[in-house]
């Protein structure tokens, strides 16, 4: 090696101690701060998810360089839940088209609970994709010759997401597919309109399979980091998604992923983000960073309690709304990327 090389080695090595190590730190601190009160309820109206334990808590960034930093329970596996929507969307747009998955999914918030029964009634179209509703449209809309080569689509959509193999938790699959007469009653209302196709059944087993796909907060913040990163996962140097639909996905969670919370969310973060009801929330900074956290209990309106809290305490403290004044030149990006050697 020469002298050279051994030089901008050791530069290299201090400044990402000098910028990681800070950051852990920040990140730590953040998270024992966002720890309490652990107020809310677990969700139970899926009987399997009434089982996770309130205690757990886990908090992840991923940089779209591939650094991540860990803090709490960020390798407890729980299921994705809503957060698999903006991927379903995804799936759809790359295979058909923005005409024609918009002519079957809205892009409109609404200020009603995730579950409701409602179409547009110019349209008959689903709101949006972030409600069920528009996912189950979505899920009718995902390609295959049966229905196991569309689940195998799925499955290995999330795979290259999360840079890993994805598996299904079947006893939440199985409550899902047991109590889903809610889910039933949505997709029944939009065969009448003509929004989906079915068959029906498997649609809505598809749609119980994605929302029971396993996942760790540290998962989410490597999902979140590939649409941070132009749809490539910064582990695997494997493109997701192609690159012109990530604005697609990432505009529907700036305006509609967090339930009837979102303007409030875009308001106070700023930054796209989907949370589920088994308490993770995914949340991307373009550009620069994927935040996954996970903790079940939740809110009045379905978002994890501790997740909001640590996303906005993150938020906060880097500056990272999308909409902040002033200039860039100190991203956070910047500061934990370490410079390359010459
Ligand atoms: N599987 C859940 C349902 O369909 C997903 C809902 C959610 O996370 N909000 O009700």
């Amino acid at each position: 090696m020469s002298h050279e090389q051994t030089t901008s080695l050791d530069a290299l090595l201090s400044r990402m101690k000098s910028a990681a190590a800070p950051f852990r730190d920040t990140l730590r601190e953040v998270y024992e701060s966002s720890r309490h009160p652990n107020d809310g309820h677990v969700a139970d109206y899926i009987p399997e998810l009434a089982r996770a334990d309130p205690e757990w808590f886990g908090v992840s960034v991923v940089t779209v360089d591939g650094q991540t930093f860990d803090v709490g329970e960020s390798d407890q596996a729980f299921t994705i839940q809503s957060v698999s929507k903006p991927f379903l969307f995804g799936l759809a747009l790359e295979h058909h088209g923005r005409e024609h998955v918009l002519s079957k999914i809205g892009v409109q918030p609404i200020g009603e609970a995730f579950n409701s029964i409602t179409l547009d009634e110019a349209t008959n179209r689903p709101f949006n994709p972030m409600i069920n509703a528009g996912a189950i449209a979505a899920a009718d809309l995902v390609p295959g010759d049966d229905f196991p080569d569309r689940v195998r689509r799925m499955r290995s959509m999330f795979g290259r997401y999360c840079g890993k193999e994805v598996y299904i938790d079947n006893s939440v699959f199985a409550s899902e597919r047991a109590t889903g007469h809610r889910n039933r009653a949505i997709a029944h209302l939009m065969m009448n309109f003509g929004m989906v196709d079915g068959p029906l059944e498997e649609t809505l087993e598809l749609y119980f399979q994605q929302c029971s796909v396993i996942v760790t907060a540290r998962d989410l913040a490597v999902m979140a980091a590939t649409l941070a990163n132009r749809g490539i996962n910064p582990l695997t140097g494997e493109q997701a998604i192609a690159p012109e639909f990530v604005k697609d996905l990432l505009s529907v969670m700036h305006t509609c992923g967090m339930y009837d919370y979102a303007g409030e969310w875009a308001y106070r973060l700023g930054v796209p983000a989907k949370s589920g009801v088994s308490g993770g929330i995914l949340c991307v900074v373009p550009g620069q960073i994927g935040i996954g956290t996970f903790s079940p209990k939740l809110d009045a309106k379905g978002n994890s309690v501790r997740g909001i809290r640590v996303c906005q305490e993150i938020a906060n403290r880097f500056g990272l709304h999308i909409f902040e004044a002033g200039d860039r030149t100190s991203s956070l990006a910047d500061e934990l990327t370490p410079p390359r050697p010459v």
